[in-house]
């Protein structure tokens, strides 16, 4: 029987509880109040048994303390997570989750697809666990995943549930110990070389500390866990939002709302920052909705010119090319030919098939173009032609600002990769400190790849613990 996730994390609490009280009442979390300083909880059991600690319980997180534990099983792995478990792969994908990306297997082709990565993570990283590692690690533990046509993975119950449950079964399987609620506030080194770590409830004003051989930072894009890892001698790279819509300065643009493009070419032209910008362009799907623009063209151009944008502020021009297979000088004779062919019809209810277009936005077109909709083909100048070509091939529209697009966003900064090894994910700065998922400076375009970040990084530095705490449990028996 599959548990509902609120079922298991009731299960996880009586976990942990049973599993201290078991062994010795000293090592039972004390819930102090704050005014009383709290003891060290060890959460070993015994000096020899060794502890890891997962900061926050997203799909970085979770996955890892699965991999370290399947390594190490006498490794003790306790997730902290300030609220619920997985919230994220609950509600992404729509609540269907898309897990990862299945026309990328090629680690030198996918890495296209991280506008932050894209350089560091050419190396091992997706070659230790790519997108089919993923792919066969959900199918190995139950859960049927599809790939649809534009390559997005989803389970096909198209349920994220599915995949929540399947991480949570799995982690309580391994005997994980989830706590959740509770916020790590602070991470510190002790002079033992152990990690002290400073445990809140702040509902019930409550103060924890725990110590750990091993920490594990997966707190996604929180302030919280920056702040802890600029106190842990990291730095941050200024985190900034990624994948959103473009709000755009057009009131006639929301009569359009629903419209959609198959095929459009966009080009981002950003004012008000340095010269030498890169111009971003895309090509794909385009969507209207009732404030601008979206669909994966804008999505994907947000994202690579995520800095950038956030930099002018949010403003500058969007060039769109509706008809990118078409090119300037045929659409010129293509109009031309319409005009001659059905002179006597009004041009708002005919215009070319090959463009593809719906007649809503021809009327639009029209109107930009200051023509009248009753106008018949024939009384069109062919100025008024060439600029209507000119208009569909480079039409211009102003951004003004960010939509508040809530389907999928993500944060563009974090901790810089140079600062981790990736072949380990473990800090440069501290041994046995470790990083995953989106707390570091990576981020992907729309269509899976932002949880395969968290499942690689997880799934690596899972296994660089895992196989340390075997290592040295092996090295303290002989
Ligand atoms: C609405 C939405 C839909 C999305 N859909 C998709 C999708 O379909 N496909 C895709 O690839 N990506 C999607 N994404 C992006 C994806 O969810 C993230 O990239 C991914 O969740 C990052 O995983 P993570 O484990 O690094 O961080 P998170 O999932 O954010 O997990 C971090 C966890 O740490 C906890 N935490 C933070 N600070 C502390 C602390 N101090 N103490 C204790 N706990 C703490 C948080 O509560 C959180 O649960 C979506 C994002 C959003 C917002």
């Amino acid at each position: 029987m599959i548990s509902s996730p609120a079922n298991l994390s009731h299960f996880w609490n009586s976990v942990r509880v049973a599993s201290f009280r078991t062994k010795s009442h000293a090592l039972l979390p004390c819930h102090r109040r704050r005014c009383c300083s709290s003891p060290v909880i060890a959460f070993s059991q015994h000096a020899e048994e060794q502890s890891l600690v997962v900061v926050g319980g997203g799909a970085a997180g979770v996955y890892a303390s699965i991999r370290a534990k399947s390594l190490a099983p006498h490794l003790r792995v306790l997730v902290i997570e300030k609220g619920k478990p997985l919230a994220k792969v609950k509600i992404s994908g729509g609540g269907r989750c898309n897990v990862t990306n299945g026309h990328f297997f090629d680690a030198a082709r996918l890495v296209d697809n991280y506008p932050r990565g894209n350089r560091e993570l050419r190396g091992s990283f997706f070659n230790i666990h790519g997108p089919k590692d993923t792919i066969c690690w959900f199918s190995d533990h139950g859960v049927k995943l599809k790939t649809e046509d534009d390559g997005r993975v989803f389970p096909i119950s198209n349920n994220s549930s599915s995949i929540v449950d399947c991480l949570l079964n799995e982690a309580k399987m391994r005997g994980v110990v989830l706590q959740m609620g509770k916020t790590v506030s602070e991470v510190s080194l002790s002079d033992s070389g152990q990690f002290l770590l400073k445990v809140e409830k702040r509902t019930m004003d409550l103060v924890e500390h725990f110590k750990a051989d091993y920490v594990l930072m997966a707190t996604g894009s929180s302030r919280q866990g920056y702040k802890i890892a600029i106190q842990l001698g990291h730095s941050i790279i200024d985190p900034v939002p990624s994948l959103f819509t473009f709000k755009i300065e057009d009131t006639e643009l929301s009569n359009l709302s629903g419209v959609t493009f198959p095929k459009v070419k966009a080009k981002l032209k950003l004012k008000n920052i340095q010269k030498n910008l890169p111009e971003y362009t895309q090509v794909g799907p385009m969507l209207v909705t009732h404030w601008g623009l979206s669909g994966p063209v804008i999505l994907r151009l947000s994202a690579w010119g995520a800095r950038e944008l956030f930099l002018s502020e949010y403003s500058g021009m969007l060039m769109v090319d509706f008809i990118p297979d078409i090119q300037l000088e045929d659409a010129k004779h293509i109009l031309f030919q319409h005009k001659d062919q059905l002179a006597k019809i009004k041009a708002s209810n005919s215009f070319p098939s090959q463009f593809n277009l719906v007649k809503r936005f021809w009327r639009y077109l029209l109107e930009r173009e200051g023509l009248d909709a009753d106008i018949l083909w024939a009384s069109i100048s062919n100025n008024h032609l060439i600029s209507l070509a000119l208009l569909i091939k480079h039409c211009p529209f102003k951004i003004v600002g960010k939509g508040q697009f809530k389907d999928e966003f993500v944060t563009a900064g974090g901790i810089p990769l140079s600062e981790i090894s990736l072949n380990t994910m473990e800090s440069k700065v501290i041994p046995n400190l470790f990083f995953a998922g989106e707390i570091l400076n990576v981020d992907g375009i729309t269509g899976g790849f932002n949880f395969q970040n968290a499942w690689s990084g997880g799934y690596i530095a899972g296994t660089k613990i895992g196989e340390r705490a075997s290592n040295n449990s092996n090295k303290e028996i002989l």
